[in-house]
């Protein structure tokens, strides 16, 4: 929109049902009145939008508002349980899951299929992914969900501007045009599809769940991942391609990189380090290891801590960030992770000795992703829901 030319009636409606159904997003259970208050629009003007915001199953009208005094009582609106769903879809280096999340946030359905996805052609692993987002929309038909869009979490760096996959080392993609080839695969022209970053993604799952509103979210997969989020929002860079903790070189003699680098910290406190360290065939087994009091387990476990915390002391250093939030497999081995890793922060970590440093589990573990992929087409609706509803009519 040129900002010298005055808004035609559409722009003017479409900004305003935005600002209205984010009054609503931040405040369930907000009257008529108090979105009026809220965005400084007339009460006749919020009480057309929001009926129209309502008859497009993005509003619930909850019946009176629950409030002690006299005069008349607003109704209760919320964002609605019954409108439309993401569809999340993770592609990670071992597994594809998929679940659908209603507006509230509240998870309906969700699958995890075991793939092995490394280093095999695109074509073939989005075949498979395909075939996951089709079971995924015949669920959504059974439980007559509306899916409003699919987000997909990938672990690579994706082109904010285009959504282009750029690179994703550990799979071994370059450039691949996922949005495009999603539609192709799923047949649903007109529902638009989103793809970020697997960390940013979580770090953002995380924010909703009830993190804070400034922390860094460290995804611990085959990979390794940060999401920044400051002041409640997320950090990913200039481009979208910030957050690569897993990259940042840790030693200069260490083994070499899917990138192609020396000492990155992924394969130094990577999954796939921790595993082949502890003598473990998966996640699982070494968690069962750990709980028996293996030595080779938990000292895998400690060296992992180590360099993770010499990477994260940086980000720390550089960015004042008060709390680590763990998430993925690291969420798994937190009981065994923690103490390591806080104490190598308290040792690098300049301002440690008087700005304490929390180390939290992440609330949604391995889940994070994919949940924060189904959001973030959520968030997008709630953000321009005209452009929902005009595509809904069309
Ligand atoms: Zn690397």
């Amino acid at each position: 929109m040129s900002e010298s030319r005055p808004a035609g009636q559409h722009t003017v409606r479409r900004h305003n049902s935005a600002l209205v159904l984010g009054a609503i997003a931040e405040s369930p259970g907000i009257s008529r009145a108090g979105v009026a208050a809220r965005t400084g629009l007339t009460k006749a003007t919020v009480s057309t939008l929001v009926d129209r915001l309502v008859s497009a199953a993005l509003v619930r009208d909850a019946g009176p508002e629950h409030r002690a005094g006299p005069g008349r009582r607003g109704t209760s609106l919320s964002l609605s349980p019954t409108g439309p769903h993401g569809l999340g879809v993770e592609i990670a280096v071992d597994y594809i899951a998929t679940c659908l999340v209603d507006l509230t946030g509240e998870v309906r359905w969700s699958q995890v299929r075991e793939a092995d996805n490394r280093d095999r052609p695109a074509g073939r692993v989005l075949a498979r992914v395909g075939t996951a987002v089709r079971d995924a929309l015949r669920h959504a038909t059974e439980l007559s969900i509306t899916v409003g869009g699919i987000g997909v979490a990938v672990p690579g760096l994706v082109e904010a501007s285009s959504g282009l996959l750029r690179r994703a080392p550990n799979l071994g993609w370059h450039n691949v045009d996922l949005p495009a080839e999603l539609s192709k695969r799923t047949e649903l022209p007109g529902v638009p599809v989103l793809v970020g970053n697997e960390a940013n993604l979580a770090a953002l799952a995380e924010l909703r769940a009830g993190a804070p509103a400034d922390f860094v979210h460290v995804s611990g997969e085959i990979g390794i991942g940060a999401g920044i989020v400051l002041g409640g929002e997320l950090y990913d860079g200039t481009r979208g391609f910030g957050g690569e903790l897993g990259h940042f070189p840790v030693s200069s003699r260490g083994p070499v990189c899917s990138c192609g680098a020396r000492g990155c910290l992924e394969r130094l406190a990577g999954q796939e380090a921790i595993l082949t360290r502890a003598g473990a065939a998966d996640p699982g087994a070494l968690v069962e290891r750990l709980e028996a009091g293996d030595r080779a387990a938990s000292a895998a476990v400690r060296s992992a801590a180590r360099w993770l915390g010499t990477a994260l002391s940086s980000v720390l250093n550089l960015l004042d960030v008060p709390t680590v939030v763990l998430g993925g497999t690291y969420a798994r081995l937190y009981p065994w992770l923690h103490e390591p890793l806080r104490a190598e922060l308290q040792a690098r970590v300049l301002s440690a000795p008087w700005a304490s440093i929390e180390v939290r589990r992440s609330a949604l573990g391995t889940e994070a992703a994919v949940r924060g992929a189904a959001t973030s087409v959520l968030r997008s609706i709630v953000a321009d829901p005209d452009t929902f509803i005009a595509a809904r009519t069309a």
